[in-house]
Order: structure tokens, then sequence, then C-alpha cells
């Protein structure tokens, strides 16, 4: 049972009263020195770490443009204040955007502002205390990067920027997340985040092929590592297994099965996702999206498409053009990469697929739109397409749709709770509180328009909702994946 008590619903959002230090004992566990060591990290909390954490901050200051502007430029207007979802769930004012810049913000200024250097008291320029670093650690891992307070802040400061710094100068001194560093070291070793040796991952493609043959009567492929295809998928590995993601991959297969377009998983690359943009180190996310490069040219394929994967999605689109490559071998006549709702809706608009929108009948349906996608990318050739295809594709199977409230969806939309690394039971109470907003909005469609099913596009959103909507009285199947609405609409056979 949770030792926390779940916030309440209210019929309209209320902005909490402060309570100073709710949230000062919660943080994720650390890592093992063997999984720091693997990722190029000290093992533990080094003597000299006080150095190295300053030298790390100049290094940052120096590489990325941006951190010193939005150390330098905020206003404290405080317009910022209450557009987070960790405070708006969990009242500790540290989780307030600003306050969360300010915990770097104040080292920055002592030693890297002659103000800072010279009057300290008066620009609120501090040194850093192990006291400090123990706040960098907890409020650093209680922000999920979603970059929704950049969209309120009226100089676009993006706190998950600064995060990201942080955890990256918390790695550097030897204190890392166990969650986030365990995971990207098992894609190094055994290729996805789940330590799923290809054998398995074989076997449960074959699984799938079986369960979709006694559904449908359809010989629907599941293939991997299949040399010629014309398209390699990279998906989140959750999809290989997980509900409610493994229906979604049941519908990237049926999309195919009846374009007639020849596709491939790898075993070797079997993995979308992508934390080493959590901790904030381009150099683990060239090394763990490098291994996508590599599958493709070995396969031969000439299309990448990526899976239902927030942070993939990001990685992908806004990332790998520069760190892996040029995409040169691919087919030019595509996008590179492609994401599968870019795909599908193509092929929806061309008039390729035969669909039974009755199928979902007894479904009304919300969209979630993860905050990777919504403010960090785009999809096809329109502006805001990463918020008009998602839904474009829901509407072309489903009858029953209906929008959540407007400043929780689009650019505005509210986070899971459990992104940026987050999704780990060490941080379930941040994780239920922090998904407070959501489940509002949520609440408000179901009682208006009896909304029965939440879809989404992310591995992260989906398995952070099947967690905790029944903290909220929901229950775990109302989160579903986009491709299992295109999946059971999806009229196998000839087309007519
Ligand atoms: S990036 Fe998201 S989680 Fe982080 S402070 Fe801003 S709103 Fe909160
Ligand atoms: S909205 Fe921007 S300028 Fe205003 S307090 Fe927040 S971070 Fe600072």
């Amino acid at each position: 049972m949770a030792k926390f008590q779940t916030p309440e619903i209210t019929e309209y959002p209320v902005i909490p009263r402060i309570r100073e230090g709710a949230m000062a004992g919660t943080k994720p566990l650390t890592a093992k020195p063997e999984h720091q060591r693997a990722l190029g990290f000290p093992g533990e909390l080094m003597d000299n770490w006080k150095e190295v954490a300053i030298n790390k901050m100049a290094d940052l200051l120096g590489k990325y443009r941006s951190l010193p502007v939005f150390l330098d430029s905020c206003v404290k207007c405080g317009a910022c204040t209450d557009k987070c979802h960790y405070f708006v769930g969990t009242a500790d004012p540290k989780n307030m955007p600003v306050a969360r810049q300010d915990l770097l913000r104040k080292v920055y200024r002592r030693h890297f502002t002659f103000a800072g250097k010279y009057f300290p008291k008066l620009v609120g320029a501090v040194d850093l205390t192990e006291d400090l670093l123990n706040d960098w650690y907890s409020y650093y891992h209680q922000c999920a990067e979603c970059r929704r307070c950049s969209v309120y802040c009226p100089y676009g400061i993006d706190t998950a920027e600064i995060t990201m710094a942080g955890r990256e100068i918390l790695d550097s001194v030897g204190i890392g997340a166990k969650y986030s560093n365990e995971i990207i070291g098992k894609v190094y070793i055994i290729g996805n985040n789940l330590g799923l040796p290809a054998p398995a991952l074989k076997n449960t493609l074959e699984g799938l092929e079986e369960d979709v043959k006694e559904d449908t009567g359809v010989d629907v492929r599941y293939p991997v590592d299949e040399k010629g295809a014309e398209v390699l998928v990279i998906a989140p590995s959750a999809d290989f297994f997980a509900e409610p993601h493994v229906d979604g991959l049941i519908g990237y297969g049926k999309v195919f099965h009846q374009a007639g377009i020849s596709w491939t998983l790898s075993s070797y690359a079997s993995e979308a996702a992508n934390f080493g943009i959590f901790i904030g180190s381009y150099e683990n996310m060239k090394r763990v999206a490098m291994r996508i490069r590599e599958a493709a040219l070995d396969l031969g394929v000439k299309r990448i498409i990526v899976g239902e994967c927030g942070h993939a999605w990001r990685v992908a689109y806004s990332f790998w053009n520069t760190l892996i490559g040029p995409f040169d071998f691919l087919d030019p006549r595509y996008p590179a990469p492609q994401h599968i709702c870019e795909f599908t809706y193509d092929l929806i608009q061309r008039g390729a697929l035969t669909l039974d929108k009755s199928a979902n009948d007894h479904r009304v349906v919300t969209f979630h739109d993860s905050c990777n996608v919504a403010r960090a990318t785009r999809m096809g050739n329109v502006p805001g397409g990463q918020l008009t295809i998602p839904r474009g594709v829901i509407k072309a199977v489903c009858n029953n749709f209906y929008d959540m409230d407007e400043g929780t969806i689009g650019e505005a939309t509210v986070c899971c709770g459990g992104g940026g690394g987050l999704l780990t039971d060490d941080l379930m109470e941040l994780r239920v509180k922090g998904a407070l907003p959501r489940m509002q909005a949520l609440r408000h469609v179901v009682e208006e328009h009896g909304v029965t099913h939440m879809a989404a596009i992310c591995a992260i959103c989906k398995t952070q909702f099947a967690k905790v909507l029944p903290y909220y009285n929901f229950s775990m199947d109302q989160i579903i994946s986009v491709h299992h609405l295109v999946g059971d609409a999806v009229v196998l056979g000839a087309k007519q």
C-alpha cells in the first residue's frame, strides 16, 4: 500500500499552498559503481568532487551556449511557478521551475559572475556544499525534462536544459541515478532497455504471429533481422511484451502487411529509447543511437521508421542526423527518420488501407500529447504535424474522439508524471502526484463525454498511466496505444 496520499481531483486546477521541504527526502536510488563506470563516469563520489563539479560546470557553460543564457536571463517574473505538474502535485516550492533552476544558478553566480565572486550575498550566490549537492540530486530527479515551463516563460528559459546539466555534473562527480544508468548499460551489452536477448526476442515475435493468426486467420509477420527488408522499425522494447504497448506493435505489423511493404526489427538495435538524453550526456546518447545506424547498414534497409516512443522520437528527429548521420544510404524520397504515425497517416491519406471505424465503436477516445513529441519535434511537413497527425490517425479509425482541456494538450500538454528518467518505483509518490493535472483533465472528458480510453504514442506515458490510473480510480486498461486502435480497425485481406 502507498505510504502517501493521492492528491484529490478538484473541479478546477488549484495552485497549491506551498509546503517547504515536502519532497526533500525524495530521490531515486543511486547507480552502483560498475554501472557508473560502464558509462564513463566515476564509480562513486570523488574526494575532490567540488573541484570536479565546478570544472564540469565550466565545461558545460562553454559547450552549450543556451546554458549561460538561461542562467543569466531569468527576471523572476514568476510566470513558470505553477506550470510544473510536480509543483502542482507536491506543493514543494523547489519544484517550481524557477526554484529548480536557482539550485544551479546560485553556484553559477558564485563562480562565474563578477557580482557573485565579490558580493555573493547581494546576488544570492552560494558555494557548492554537500547539502546543496544532495538537493541537486533530489530536485533534478523531480523534473521530467518535459519543457512545459519553457512555453510560459517570457524568455523561453528551458528548465529541462538546466536539469540535464545538473544531472551531467552529478554523474561527473560519481552520483548517477540507478534507473537511467543501469538501463543505458543494458543497451550497450544486450541491445535493449529490458536486457531481452535476441533468442527471447525472436520467440516473442513468433508468439505474436501465432496470436494474430489465431485472432484474424491472417499470416501477419513480425520479422526480425531480415536482410533486404525495405523498412527498419525501431520500437521501444516495451512494445515487445508490455501492456498496453504490445497491441501497438501488433498494429504496426497489420499496417505493414496491408500496405505490402516489407519491414524488419533488429535484434542488435532492439530499442528506440535513448536514456542518454535524460542524463544530458551527448556521448552516451550518440553511443546508444549508433547501434541503429549500424543495424540499418547491416540489414540494407531503405527507410527507418520509429515506433511509439516520445523521447525516442525527440532523439531521432532532433539529434540523429547530427549524431549518427548522414543517412545518405537511405531512400531520399522518405523522411529520415520517419514516425510510425506519419507513415500510417500517409497510407490513410492515399487510401492504401481499408479501415472499419466501427471496430472501435465500443471506445470513446481522447489523446494524451507526449511532451517530447509535442514540444520538441515535428511530424510530416506541416507545422504542428506532431499534434495533428496522431489525431488524424485516431479520427480515421475511431468514430468517437474528444480532446481534453485546451491548456493541457498540444504545446501546453501536461506530462504523464513519469518522463525524463523518473519511471522507477523509487519515485512512485512523485509519479502519482505529478500525474494530477493529467488525471484532472481526463476526469473532465470522462464526465462530459463518457471517454473510456486515453490513447498515447509514448512507451513511458503508457507504462506510467497503467500504473497511476488506479490511484485516481480509473482502470489501468484505460490507456491504449494509438496503433492498437489502428490495428483493430484495419481490415486485413485484399483491399476493397
Ligand atoms: S521541465 Fe517540466 S518537469 Fe521540469 S521544471 Fe519544467 S515543467 Fe517541471
Ligand atoms: S517564467 Fe522564466 S523569467 Fe519568469 S521566473 Fe520563470 S524562468 Fe524566470
